[in-house]
């Protein structure tokens, strides 16, 4: 079982992942964890070049192949071997991430989704959990450093973020599960668990 959590930047999402890890466990489900973009020794040292992005600027595309290069190796190193072994993957953003802030925040469209299909190489998530909270809402939730990285990107260009996450929860229904995220932690994460036992009962 292939599990993703997107969301924009305060929507909960590390909380969220914890209680939903904390449940699987105690069902006995094996869950791994990992994180986008990183989770491998190749792609924890891309992380860091984009990361590095605070400081220096980077042209878009360069962006959105970083991030689709980390998760070639992502896919191939950690995730496809785990779901091979019958193990439950729980991706801290995926694909739908650089649909969202590469395709409609930086406005490189169509391009982002074409690199990650080889990127990807048709691994994707059964499952996807959206997160959905209001950009302007979402900064107000985010520790005071972030605060700051935030502010060099315009509200703007959050909204289109935003934008984009709601097009991909319309285009596909069938794996896109939109939570409206200003509610309560545990409603939210019940809302999860119910999903999930929902989609392996099947
Ligand atoms: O919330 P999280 O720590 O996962 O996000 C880290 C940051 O990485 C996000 O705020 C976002 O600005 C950036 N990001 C991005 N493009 C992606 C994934 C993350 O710009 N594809």
């Amino acid at each position: 079982l292939f599990i993703s959590i997107e969301g924009p930047d305060g929507s909960g999402k590390s909380t969220q992942i914890r209680l939903l890890k904390e449940y699987l466990s105690k069902n006995g489900r094996q869950a791994i964890l990992t994180r986008e973009p990183g989770g491998t020794i190749i792609s924890e040292k891309i992380r860091e070049i984009i990361l590095d992005k605070k400081y220096i600027e980077m042209d878009p595309m360069t962006e959105a192949l970083l991030y689709a290069a980390s998760r070639c190796q992502h896919v191939a190193e950690v995730i496809k071997p785990a779901l091979e072994e019958g193990k439950t993957v729980i991706c801290d953003r995926f694909v739908d991430s650089s649909i969202a802030y590469q395709g409609y925040g930086r406005q490189l469209g169509e391009a982002v989704r074409i690199i990650n299909e080889y990127a990807v190489a048709g691994c994707m998530p059964d499952i996807t959990f959206l997160l959905k909270v209001e950009p302007s809402v979402g900064k107000k939730r985010i520790r005071e450093e972030e605060q700051d990285r935030l502010e060099k990107e315009k509200l703007e260009f959050h909204n289109a973020v935003f934008t984009g996450y709601l097009e991909l929860e319309k285009l596909y229904k069938d794996r896109i599960i939109g939570i409206d995220a200003s509610k309560g932690i545990d409603e939210i994460s019940n809302e999860i668990i119910l999903q999930i036992q929902n989609f392996i009962e099947g």
